[in-house]
């Protein structure tokens, strides 16, 4: 059955949206410009949300002394020995806020990303409190001639669960940055983490329901996970019962309940983390690669004849 994104997967996948995007594979490279975060930094807060140890997700070639085309260069001979298919790449400004910095500056980082001949687009990782008029209308500028997502960490809809977790900004302040980007037509990707304390499903499915309802372009999820050196580590440990972790196969059956009802014009980037197995705390899954849990899911889907959108309501 060929589905309303265009190809035959049960969910409107970031692989085939990047088909249908490029007319082939795009790899996704991630960089390091060595930008830091108003939630570190002390002009929101210090300490960070209390989940974030940005250490866990930058690969071992991103170092932000290297500058920007040498850290492509070594993410591309990384990945063509991996993935011999893909020629053309799009440069992942991933840790940390890639948008808390002077526009010149950001320009000179992004247009030297851009400058790379294999490189076809930019994915820019931020807070939605670390984007102003300014920003995004020079965003605008570049995506008239460039493939741009900005991807903004929303994490939860709930503002108690984002005071809770330090987040340092409201939910409202994301749906201004989200509404003001895709008004300037930039692709916008949005991040949120399921099962955070204190949130029910009930109140899951209810954030779905106002994910549908933003302008965005692509959605990813992730599990909560509690990780070493982490503020929630010190929460989990004196107050475990507060949290509720999915088994793996629990959150599978959730992920499918999700997708049901999602509308279906989102790209279902991605649906789970996967934190070095040395720092991870909770929920401890066993020793499956995103990949083999993808396969997971799918079959999950292929077994219930469901998919994307099948619930959803406008
Ligand atoms: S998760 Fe993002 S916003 Fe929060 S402290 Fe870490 S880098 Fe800053």
């Amino acid at each position: 059955m060929l589905y309303t994104w265009g190809d035959t997967r049960r969910f409107n996948s970031y692989a085939g949206y990047m088909k249908r995007t490029f007319g082939g594979r795009v790899q996704k490279l991630t960089v390091d410009a060595g930008f830091t975060c108003p939630n570190r930094d002390g002009r929101v807060g210090v300490g960070g949300c209390t989940f974030c140890n940005n250490a866990s997700f930058s690969p071992g070639y991103c170092i932000p002394e290297k500058g920007v085309i040498q850290q492509i260069n070594e993410g591309i001979t990384f990945h063509e020995v991996r993935y011999r298919r893909a020629e053309k790449y799009l440069v992942y400004f991933q840790a940390y806020s890639n948008t808390y910095a002077p526009l010149d500056y950001l320009k000179s980082l992004y247009e030297e990303a851009l400058s790379h001949p294999k490189v076809v687009g930019i994915a820019i990782g931020t807070r939605p409190d670390c984007v102003d008029e300014e920003k995004l209308d020079y965003l605008a500028q570049l995506s008239e001639k460039y493939y741009v997502n900005l991807e903004f960490g929303v994490e939860s809809c709930s503002n108690e669960t984002l005071k809770h977790i330090n987040r340092g900004h409201t939910y409202e302040q994301s749906v201004w940055a989200i509404n003001e980007a895709a008004k300037r037509n930039l692709n916008v990707g949005t991040h949120f983490i399921i099962g955070l304390p204190g949130e029910s499903e009930s109140g899951i499915f209810a954030m779905i329901n106002e994910i549908n309802r933003l302008p965005i372009s692509s959605v990813k999820f992730h599990q909560l996970q509690v990780i070493a050196g982490t503020a929630m580590a010190t929460e989990y440990g004196h107050s475990a019962e507060s949290f509720n972790f999915y088994t793996l196969d629990g959150y599978l059956e959730l992920m499918v309940r999700i997708v049901e009802r999602l509308r279906p014009t989102i790209v279902f980037e991605r649906f789970t983390g996967e934190a070095r197995p040395e720092t991870l705390i909770a929920p401890i899954w066993g020793k499956l690669r995103n990949d083999q849990v993808l396969v997971k899911f799918e079959k999950l889907l292929d077994e219930q004849n469901t998919w994307q959108g099948r619930f959803f309501v406008e």
